[in-house]
């Protein structure tokens, strides 16, 4: 597919625009966002066609751990988890120490829990929680996935609903205009693979396409301190929906936010669950030391990771942790593939780690120390330890990447996108990455989740504002 180089059309008399078809519903990109949305809309029986840059739709969703977090689902309910929208707002806001937009918060706190539900009565998504362990910064446990607990399973099931049920999701249509009159968007064209250009004219348009953080030069412009690290997510993420944004005068929002990984497996590239650290595992550097609290959370743990020498670390976990970590598909992989290594001491482990075994063995002897005078709070970093890491002993060499950008286009809570003055365009929205999301401006205020949690909810709210709008 061509790189993007997406512009704004005015239609005059002089560039007239010449539809060959109308969508009531146009949506660019399929991904969690876009394929979701078309669903709440088919319930509604509006009419939409989702675009699709890529042969096969697979998005940064499909990359990812498939993980949405919402509270008071059906599920939820059924396994007596006591929760509320409150409480999730709440640990939105502890994470991003405030720094959020407050009303989105809330619409996304409130939507998710009717979006999830929504897919599993009128979808059959057999949601599961995950409820072995809390994921950083969530009180209680509300993470959903579907059983095969992988963004490929996710995008699979969103795919084959859609396609069951007729909706067209174009591929090979790259979306590279927005046409516009009087303020008000009338349009799209489309750059067909081994095809001519189209034109289509709707009566809304949704921007599914997800954020920046595949686009190398908005990275350096907006998020320096990645500029170097590994991107992670799809290529797809090119900042289309925020260079229309400029384009069209939208208020653009939070650009300084994403989500980071500190754990990211090299050379092999693949994800290592943070479940490790929030279990007793820890992370050193190449001397053997520890940097952080592991257990703030992954995405600001990206640039810990980069700060050490080489910009790499070692995750040194025990047997437990090894096992509880064995339920997760990616970790499967990860074994499979020779990532994860096994040492019956210290010497072998410091060696794999290539620093000196007096050194893992201070760090090590210390979690045991801290636990028996301190009751396991090291006040270095602020970490409370639960158990010391004994003997055999696995480590994993990781790096800190970039999944995704969490700053986009400023939106209500009605997901239409803002002008720089405030007013909402009335039939342009925007969800999942493409908006702004609920992380603050900075990495350290993205709460694990915050992604999908985008996706699905911004995709419901836009879902049920354009049925407001056509009653
Ligand atoms: C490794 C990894 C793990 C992650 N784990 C989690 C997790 O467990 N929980 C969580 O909440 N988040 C997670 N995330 C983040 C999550 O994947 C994203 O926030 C989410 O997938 C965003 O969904 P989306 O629909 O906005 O974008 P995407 O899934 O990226 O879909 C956007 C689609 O738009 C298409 N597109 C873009 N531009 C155009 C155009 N101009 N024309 C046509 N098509 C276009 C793209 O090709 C793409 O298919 C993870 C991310 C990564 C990379």
């Amino acid at each position: 597919m061509s790189v993007n180089n997406p512009r704004v059309v005015i239609n005059s008399p002089s560039n007239p625009f010449t539809p060959s078809g109308h969508i009531e519903v146009a949506i660019v990109g399929a991904g969690a966002s876009g394929l979701s949305c078309a669903l709440h809309l088919h319930d509604r029986a509006i009419e939409c066609a989702v675009f699709e840059r890529d042969d096969t739709p697979s998005g940064s969703t499909s990359l990812s751990s498939g993980f949405i977090p919402a509270p008071c689902t059906r599920l939820q309910t059924r396994l007596n988890i006591n929760d509320s929208v409150e409480l999730f707002v709440l640990d939105i806001r502890n994470k991003s120490k405030g720094k959020g937009n407050q009303i989105l918060e809330r619409a996304y706190a409130s939507a998710i829990g009717p979006a999830l539900d929504a897919l599993e009565m009128s979808h059959g998504f057999d949601w599961e929680i995950l409820d072995q362990f809390l994921y950083p910064g969530h009180s209680v446990h509300r993470m959903h996935a579907l059983p095969a607990r992988t963004g490929q399973a996710l995008m699979a099931r969103l795919m084959s609903r859609a396609e069951s049920l007729g909706i067209p999701v174009l591929t090979k249509s790259l979306v590279n205009e927005i046409w516009i009159q009087d303020d008000k968007i009338i349009g799209i064209g489309i750059q067909r693979a081994n095809a001519g250009r189209e034109h289509y004219s709707c009566d809304s348009l949704v921007l599914c396409c997800n954020g920046y953080a595949g686009n190398s030069d908005l990275v350096r412009q907006y998020i320096p301190e990645m500029k170097d690290a590994i991107f992670s997510g799809h290529t797809g993420n090119d900042g289309s929906a925020i260079l229309w944004g400029e384009e069209l005068g939208a208020e653009l929002a939070d650009l300084g936010a994403y989500q980071g990984h500190g754990s990211w497996a090299i050379p092999h590239g693949i994800l290592m669950t943070w479940a490790l650290m929030m279990h007793g595992g820890l992370q050193v550097n190449s001397l053997g030391k520890r940097f952080h609290n592991e257990t703030t959370g992954y995405s600001e743990a990206a640039v810990e990771v980069l700060k050490q020498p080489g910009g790499v670390a070692w995750c040194v976990f025990d047997e437990k942790t090894y096992q509880l970590a064995c339920m997760f598909p990616d970790f499967q992989t990860a074994i499979q593939i020779g990532a994860i290594k096994r040492f019956t001491d210290t010497a072998s482990l410091s060696d794999f780690i290539d620093c000196s075994q007096e050194s893992i063995e201070e760090t090590l002897g210390q979690i045991q120390t801290d636990l028996s005078f301190n009751s396991g709070l090291d006040t270095h970093t602020g970490r409370v330890f639960t158990k010391p890491i004994l003997a055999p002993y696995y480590a994993v060499k990781v790096t800190g990447a970039l999944f995704h950008t969490q700053g986009g286009l400023s939106i209500d809570d009605k997901a239409r996108v803002l002008r720089k003055n405030g007013v909402a365009f009335a039939n342009l929205f925007a969800a999942g990455g493409a908006a702004r999301g609920v992380s603050g401006n900075a990495v350290w205020g993205y709460l694990s989740g915050n992604g999908l949690l985008s996706a699905f909810a911004g995709a419901y709210i836009a879902a049920c504002s354009i049925n407001e709008v056509r009653r």
